[in-house]
């Protein structure tokens, strides 16, 4: 059975038709669907209609197993699906609002070593619908930033991706700014361009996590696919085609990418056009990695800024919970 979710408006409409209803509807359904109202408790819906749609659509948003809340406000849901299939999504309050991160599928084949999403393999691509989903169960609370760092790899799913940014940046729908979502990949150059000429301008992050291609294809299978250099003209590609700049995303590892002649390495990939990179110091998931010392973590950020590089040492929120992608699946999959 389709998932309601999974519908642009004019799919909705052109349903909406066929089943003999005006076509106001279509904006009307699609506009409180994406509200976060749940198809039985749509207002101003006849109850025929919503009737209808329960018996032709799958209409149930995912439902939370676990609430996880940290010391720093941090919110993070184990998430059920319809299949009972499990997903993350972690939700972080700022002083700008509220951002959201959602996972794009569940377990994940890139195999990065450090992290817990991918650990026990890949299971399967989420649709368009449930990527939605996870950002409808809080749309009351009113959603100001979206990222895709969860679970996943979103270039890897990239249809379905493509879908829910449609459906997202929709104005009748949560009407989000592109520029307040970032996706976050492990670096798929072909990806990366294709995602390019769509021009949406959505912040593109990428997990870079190391200086040369010893050290990352040692951490990122990946990197045994796909160079360094080969993502920075992707990357430079990405900034040309959108002018927005590209934001790495580095994780200090203790003993494998922090030392200050990687942070000199690391600069030299940065030069040349418009980029930031967001250092962070490892989460520790049982994979047999440590974060470097706060002296080893501030030598490198120093040695990046000294060399002219943009760059800032994220915060790790939510560590208290298992913020680390991955981590709250893989605990719920040991205990069943
Ligand atoms: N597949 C996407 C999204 C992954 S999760 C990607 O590779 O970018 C988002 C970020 O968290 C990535 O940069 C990922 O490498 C990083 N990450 C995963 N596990 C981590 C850990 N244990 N500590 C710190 N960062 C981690």
């Amino acid at each position: 059975m389709k998932n309601i979710y999974d519908l642009s408006i004019d799919e909705l409409g052109e349903y909406l038709i066929s089943i003999g209803e005006p076509k106001f509807r279509s904006g009307q359904v699609f506009s409180l669907l994406h509200k976060g109202y749940i198809v039985a408790d749509m207002p101003n819906i006849p109850k025929s209609l919503r009737e209808k749609l329960k018996e032709d659509f799958y209409c149930e948003l995912p439902t939370i197993v676990t609430q996880q809340i940290s010391k720093d406000g941090t919110q993070k849901f184990l998430l059920q699906l319809h299949d009972d299939a499990h997903v993350e999504c972690v939700l972080m309050t700022q002083e700008y609002g509220k951002t959201i991160c959602i996972s794009s599928q569940v377990g994940c084949k890139m195999g990065c070593a450090f992290c817990a999403s991918g650990r026990d393999g890949f299971v399967r691509d989420l649709s368009a619908g449930e990527i939605l989903s996870q950002v409808l169960l809080h749309a009351k609370e009113g959603i100001s930033n979206i990222v895709l760092m969860g679970s996943g790899e979103p270039l890897d799913n990239f249809e379905n991706v493509k879908k829910f940014l449609e459906l997202v940046i929709h104005k009748d729908g949560i009407n989000i700014g592109s520029r307040h979502i970032s996706l976050s990949t492990v670096g798929l150059p072909k990806k990366i361009r294709e995602f390019a000429d769509m021009g949406t301008g959505v912040n593109l992050c990428i997990s870079i996590h190391a200086s040369n291609d010893e050290i990352r294809s040692a951490i990122m299978p990946m990197a045994k696919r796909y160079t360094i250099a080969e993502i920075m003209d992707a990357s430079r590609y990405y900034f040309n085609k959108t002018g927005r700049r590209v934001i790495f995303e580095y994780s200090l590892i203790d003993g494998v990418n922090c030392d200050v002649s990687h942070a000199k390495e690391l600069a030299k990939l940065m030069t040349g056009f418009p980029n930031h990179v967001n250092l962070i110091k490892l989460n520790d998931t049982g994979a047999g990695f440590r974060a470097p010392s706060h002296d080893i973590a501030m030598k490198f950020m120093d040695t990046l800024i000294k060399s002219g590089v943009s760059c800032t040492m994220r915060k790790s929120k939510g560590d208290d919970i298992d913020g680390a992608c991955g981590q709250l699946r893989l605990k719920k999959g040991k205990s069943l």
